[in-house]
């Protein structure tokens, strides 16, 4: 039963957010990972054939400007943070500019703060501005403005960052492809037992995120949000009605595919609104 659920939902979905955690697309020394991206380029056309509308959303400017530059990786003050930011988002964006156009497809790139999101103005200029590349087939790859941001003005990491994209796009669905396989119902990483939730169909059912941040213990090195902000994200987007997909995304070439065919384990968090 919950599996034709899931499978309702993923084939229904025609506008997708495909959010990517910086463990994913750049690895421990900051090198991008050329074939991620690669698979990553395959599945979105092959999507788009089939009539779906495609946003990604792409962390990594950091790490990947650790590897461009070679230096500054232990500085923890903020302009080399934000330097690092500045110098990665370029190499990022060109390697998916590089290898989206071996399948045809042209990206572009919005950098995005909380402001930009609350301003009426610039959220209409930011719709329309998504509305047509994605009308004229143009992927938008989308990452917080690091070089503007302090925290007062952060959305604060790449699942909100993607949540919001969501809900100003009216998207069906955001998959969150990270080094997990889903949410587990404790940290698998410290607890055998730990038990993936396939489904969930109210958000609320998930219980209390204190209690998962009180599990999450070190967060993943590169990783920022854990798992808290998955649900966090989980819980605006379906109030307005998207769904939310949660699945390991770096060892499988055909992760996103996988979900629908419904191949792989992941979870699935419904949306309200049917
Ligand atoms: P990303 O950078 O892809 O957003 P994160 O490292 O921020 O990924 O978050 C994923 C990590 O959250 C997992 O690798 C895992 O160690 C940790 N985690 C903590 N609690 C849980 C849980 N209950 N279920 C799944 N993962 C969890």
């Amino acid at each position: 039963m919950e599996s034709i659920r899931k499978k309702d939902i993923i084939n229904k979905a025609g506008k997708i957010i495909i959010k990517i955690g910086s463990s994913t697309v750049v690895d421990e020394h900051g090198q991008i990972d050329v074939e991620f991206l690669r698979n990553l380029s395959a599945q979105c056309k092959k999507l788009m054939d089939d009539g779906k509308k495609i946003i990604i959303v792409t962390s990594g400017a950091r790490m990947s400007g650790v590897g461009s530059i070679n230096k500054w990786s232990r500085k923890e003050d903020m302009n080399y943070k934000q330097a690092l930011c500045a110098i990665g988002q370029v190499a990022l964006m060109g390697e998916y500019r590089r290898i989206f156009l071996e399948e045809d497809l042209h990206i572009a790139q919005i950098l995005l703060t909380k402001d930009d999101m609350i301003d009426d103005n610039r959220n209409l200029h930011i719709r329309n501005t998504l509305f047509t590349l994605i009308d004229e087939d143009v992927i938008p790859v989308i990452n917080e403005n690091d070089t503007v941001c302090v925290e007062e003005i952060k959305i604060g990491d790449n699942d909100m960052l993607a949540a919001r994209v969501g809900t100003l796009w009216a998207a069906d669905l955001v998959i969150i492809l990270t080094d997990i396989e889903g949410i587990y119902d404790k940290n698998p990483k410290e607890h055998q037992d730990a038990k993936l939730l396939e489904y969930v169909e109210d958000v609320e059912d998930i219980g209390d995120i204190e209690s998962f941040e009180a599990e999450e213990g070190e967060k993943g090195r590169f990783g920022t949000g854990g798992i808290t902000t998955k649900i966090e994200a989980a819980k605006l987007l379906s109030q307005y009605g998207c769904s939310l997909a949660i699945t390991e995304g770096k060892h499988s070439s055909t992760a996103i595919l996988d979900i629908f065919e419904d191949k792989v384990k992941y979870t699935l968090i419904r949306g309200e609104i049917e």
